[in-house]
């Protein structure tokens, strides 16, 4: 689908506008394109597989809102639910019955969770989990690791000083240098250096936190034994261990990340897919644990809209759509598809490759290293992908502006999606 035609007039516009009014024009930074040099389109509509700008463009969209829309844009079945609760209300403070039977749906889907709390964003999600994990533990430091992203929690926006086990140093101004010194950050797949780290400091350590297939520095999967070494070590120093499953929860297995790896954590955070487009978050695990919560417990941690009924509808929706026969099965086959067609582009022009992917997450990276971490993560040519995604743009195709993301399929993502998106990845990499 050629859309070389591409205009950006009423975009460059708007984000012209947009930048006197917001800080550098948009809500979340990422949205600006600023790495990759370009204006960020200023989108109108979404349906199915496809996204329109207000320029009129069209694309086959891979971002599908940084990972909440599994099911695609304005699936029908998540905007019945929308429409049919917000008629009768929007928001009340007080419980409804649709926020206990979403809790009964992420504990029947997630094994380590017996117990569930909804918040309104995966930032709130890890933040609450943290604060959860050294209260219940009575320990400060958390452990993280280096390239992964947690949300903008002053404790988890936290970068890794040189060298391995080093204590943190902020990563933004605003932080405050007495949190991050409680932050230690070490090496994603690195269980050598974890260990040291918990001989040092174990009876410190509140909980280490891990996205359990890396999705902040591109897609990258844990090694084998990975996180069950994760899971050894933290019960062996009495410290909790959190999947961060923000982005993996219900993207990659209908039991999320630890479904799929048969690892059991104490703690799960989660986002996007349960919002089903709408802001939600949550954070759940064993019983002991989650009834330190106010106000069960003594642990504080609250939220106005926390539970919304228009938020709990269209994840509930998005969930039950996903717990179809197949789902994850089809889900699995087009990402296939969509990674042997890059794979197979990249031999023919000879362009250094290599293609990470779980499940519905894609990552090709522009490096012939294998990605397993930050560091190797960071070998791909980013003057490359961002060429490579501007002329995918002009193709029809939308992806992250971003090397340190990756895309995700959709269920409504058809054969022909994916043909298209291989055909216009090769006419990207032709024109490199
Ligand atoms: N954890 C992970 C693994 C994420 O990918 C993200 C967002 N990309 C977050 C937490 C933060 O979620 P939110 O943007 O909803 O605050």
């Amino acid at each position: 689908m050629e859309n070389s035609s591409r205009i950006d007039k009423r975009s460059s516009a708007a984000f012209q506008e947009a930048k006197g009014l917001i800080p550098g024009g948009v809500n979340s930074p990422v949205r600006a394109f600023k790495s990759v040099g370009l204006t960020p389109l200023f989108m109108e509509s979404g349906s199915g597989s496809r996204v329109t700008d207000i320029d009129g463009n069209t694309f086959i969209d891979y971002v599908g809102s940084w990972g909440p829309l599994i099911v695609g844009h304005a699936h029908p079945t998540v905007l019945e639910a929308i429409h049919a609760t917000a008629v009768k209300g929007t928001s009340f403070g007080a419980p409804t019955l649709l926020e206990t039977e979403m809790a009964k749906l992420v504990i029947e889907r997630v094994p380590s969770i017996d117990m569930v709390r909804m918040v309104n964003s995966g930032t709130e999600a890890t933040m609450s989990a943290l604060r959860l994990a050294r209260g219940f533990t009575k320990r400060d430091k958390i452990v993280k690791f280096e390239g992964s992203y947690h949300g903008h929690a002053d404790a988890l926006l936290i970068k890794a000083g040189s060298g391995v086990a080093t204590l943190g140093l902020p990563d933004s101004p605003g932080v405050p240098s007495s949190v991050a010194s409680n932050t230690i950050t070490v090496p994603y797949n690195d269980l050598a250096s974890v260990k040291l780290v918990f001989e040092k400091f174990g009876e410190e350590i509140a909980a280490l936190i891990v996205e359990p297939i890396a999705g902040n520095m591109g897609v990258v999967p844990p090694a084998a034994g990975f996180l069950q070494g994760l899971r050894d070590i933290t019960k062996q120093y009495g410290s909790l261990l959190i999947f961060d499953e923000v982005m993996t929860g219900f993207r990659v297995h209908k039991n999320c990340a630890q479904g799929l790896y048969g690892v059991t954590p104490d703690l799960t955070c989660l986002g996007k897919v349960i919002g089903g487009g709408l802001p939600v978050g949550a954070y759940g695990g064993r019983l002991d644990i989650m009834e330190q919560m106010a106000p069960a417990g003594p642990i504080y941690q609250a939220g106005t809209l926390s539970g919304n009924p228009l938020a709990m509808a269209a994840g509930y929706a998005t969930l039950s759509l996903l717990g179809q026969p197949n789902v994850y099965e089809e889900l699995e086959r087009k990402s296939a598809k969509l990674e042997a067609g890059f794979a197979a582009n990249a031999a023919e022009f000879g362009i250094a490759s290599t293609i990470n992917r779980v499940g519905s997450m894609v990552c090709p990276f522009f490096t012939e290293t294998k990605v397993t971490n930050y560091d190797t993560a960071k070998t791909s040519d980013l003057n490359r992908f961002n060429a490579y995604f501007g002329h995918l743009l002009d193709l029809g195709v939308s992806v992250a502006p971003s090397q340190f993301e990756g895309m995700f399929v959709s269920t409504v993502h058809s054969d022909e999606d994916i043909e298209l998106t291989i055909g216009a990845h090769r006419e990207a990499l032709k024109r490199l």
